[in-house]
C-alpha cells in the first residue's frame, strides 16, 4: 500500500521510529504525544546489535552513533565476593559475528535523534500535549498505530480488562555521580553483579561523570541495600553513591491473542512490554517500526498489513518475554545453585552470549 494516512498514538521511541519508517515509504503520518516531545526523563538504554540493524534500516545509525557510548566489554561479577565470573568482549570479533556494535546511550539522546529526523520529514506531523482517545478509535477512519507504552489505554480499549501485570520485583534506577562512587571498578564497561535476591547492572550513560545504574530486587523493598545484603565493598560503595534512586515498575503485558482489531494495531511496549532484564525495550520498539513499515508496504489492506506485522513479530517478542522473566532464576540464585552457576560461568560452560545470540543475530525485514 502507498500514500496511506496513519495516526500514531505516542511519540516515544516506538511511535517516532514508526513514523520515520512509514514516512520513508511515502505515507502521511500524524504522531500525537500526550506529553511534550522533549523529555529529559529516563536514564540510559542499551543498544545491542539488533537495535543497530533496525537503526540502519531507518537511516539513523550515524546520527545515533555520534551520541552513543561504546563500552568495550560486559563483565559479570558475583555481587557478594566481587569475583569476576565471565566477560563478553564487544571487540572486532563480536562485531564481525553480529555485524554491528554494542552501545549505550541516554534515552533522551536516542529520542532526540528520532525527533530530529521526524521533524525533517515533510509527511510527518507532530502534535504534543494531545492524546489519541477511545473516541478517535471509534470515529476516525484512518489506520491507527498504538505506541502508547506499557500502560497503554488504547490496549484496554481494544481488549477490555487486559492490563500489564506487576511482577514480584522492585526495579530501581539511578545515575550516581562517579565522584561519590569511591569504588575500584572500571565504569567504562557494562558490569552485571549477580546477588542473592537481586542483581545490579551499571554502564556508561553518555554523561562522563555519571554511570547508569539499575538494581533489581525480589519483592517489595524501599532501597536496594535493604534487600541485597553481604555485598562486596565495591558494589556496596556504588549503591551508597546512588542517592537519586527512583523506582521503575516491574511489569509485563500478558500474552495477547492478537495485537490488532480492525484498523488499530498495538506496537512496542503496548503490545509486548516486559521487564528490562535483557535490555531490549528500545530495540524491540525499533524493530517493530521497521517490521510495521515492511508489512504495510507488502499488503493490500490495512488489516492484512497488521496481521502480517503480528506474524513477523509475535514469536520473537514472546521468546524475549519468557526469557526475560526467567533470568532471575540464574541471576538471583543463592547457595549451591549460585555456586554451580559461578563454576559454570568461570569455566566457560555457560556464557551470557548464548542467551542473546538469537536476539542479536536478528536483522530487520
Ligand atoms: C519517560 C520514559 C523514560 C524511559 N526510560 C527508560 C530507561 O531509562 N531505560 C529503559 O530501558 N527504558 C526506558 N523507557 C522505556 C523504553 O523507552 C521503552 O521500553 C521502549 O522504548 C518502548 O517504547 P514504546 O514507544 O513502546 O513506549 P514508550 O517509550 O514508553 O512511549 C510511549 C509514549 O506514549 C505516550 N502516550 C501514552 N498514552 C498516550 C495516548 N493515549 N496518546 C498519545 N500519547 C500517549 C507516552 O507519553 C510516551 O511518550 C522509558 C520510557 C519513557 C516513556
Amino acid at each position: 500500500m502507498k500514500n496511506l494516512k496513519i495516526l500514531i498514538a505516542g511519540g516515544g521511541i516506538g511511535g517516532l521510529a514508526t513514523a520515520i519508517a512509514l514516512a520513508h515509504s511515502g505515507h502521511h503520518v500524524e504522531v500525537r504525544e500526550r506529553r511534550s516531545f522533549v523529555d529529559e526523563t529516563g536514564a540510559a538504554v542499551q543498544l545491542g546489535p539488533n537495535a543497530w540493524h533496525a537503526l540502519a534500516r531507518l537511516g539513523l545509525q550515524h546520527i545515533v552513533k555520534d551520541r552513543a557510548v561504546f563500552p568495550d566489554r560486559l563483565c559479570i561479577r558475583d555481587g557478594q565476593t566481587g569475583k569476576l565470573l565471565t566477560t563478553i568482549s564487544f571487540d572486532g570479533s563480536f562485531q564481525a559475528k553480529f555485524h554491528a556494535p554494542y552501545a549505550t546511550i541516554l534515552r533522551a539522546q536516542l529520542h532526540a535523534a528520532l525527533l530530529e529526523e521526524a521533524k525533517n520529514l515533510p509527511t510527518v506531523e507532530l502534535a504534543s500535549g494531545c492524546e489519541v482517545t477511545t473516541e478517535d478509535i471509534r470515529n476516525r477512519t484512518e489506520a491507527i498505530i498504538a505506541a502508547d507504552g506499557i500502560n497503554s489505554s488504547l490496549r484496554t480499549c481494544l481488549f477490555p480488562g487486559v492490563s500489564a501485570r506487576s511482577l514480584p520485583f522492585t526495579i530501581f534506577r539511578s545515575m550516581p555521580n562517579l565522584a561519590f562512587a569511591n569504588a575500584d571498578i572500571d565504569f567504562l564497561h557494562v558490569t552485571l553483579w549477580l546477588c542473592r535476591n537481586g542483581h545490579v547492572v551499571h554502564y556508561p550513560s553518555g554523561n562522563p561523570s555519571k554511570v547508569n545504574l539499575v538494581a533489581v530486587c525480589s519483592g517489595e523493598v524501599l532501597t536496594p541495600r535493604e534487600r541485597l545484603q553481604g555485598l562486596c565493598p565495591p558494589l556496596d560503595a556504588i549503591l551508597r553513591a546512588a542517592r537519586d534512586l527512583s523506582t521503575w515498575p516491574a511489569q509485563a503485558v500478558p500474552f495477547l491473542p492478537q495485537w490488532h482489531a480492525a484498523r488499530v494495531c498495538l506496537i512496542g511496549d503496548a503490545a509486548h512490554g516486559t521487564v528490562p532484564f535483557l535490555a531490549q525495550g528500545a530495540a524491540m520498539a525499533l524493530e517493530d517500526a521497521v517490521a510495521m513499515a515492511a508489512a504495510i508496504e507488502g499488503a493490500t489492506t490495512v488489516e492484512a498489513a497488521f496481521q502480517q506485522f503480528e506474524t513477523s513479530r509475535r514469536k520473537r517478542t514472546a521468546r524475549l518475554d519468557a526469557q526475560s522473566q526467567g533470568m532471575p532464576r540464574l541471576y538471583h540464585a543463592a547457595g549451591p545453585l549460585a555456586f554451580a552457576r559461578n563454576m559454570a560461568m568461570q569455566s566457560g560452560l555457560i556464557s551470557s552470549l548464548q542467551f542473546v545470540t538469537w536476539l542479536y543475530r536478528h536483522s530487520a525485514p
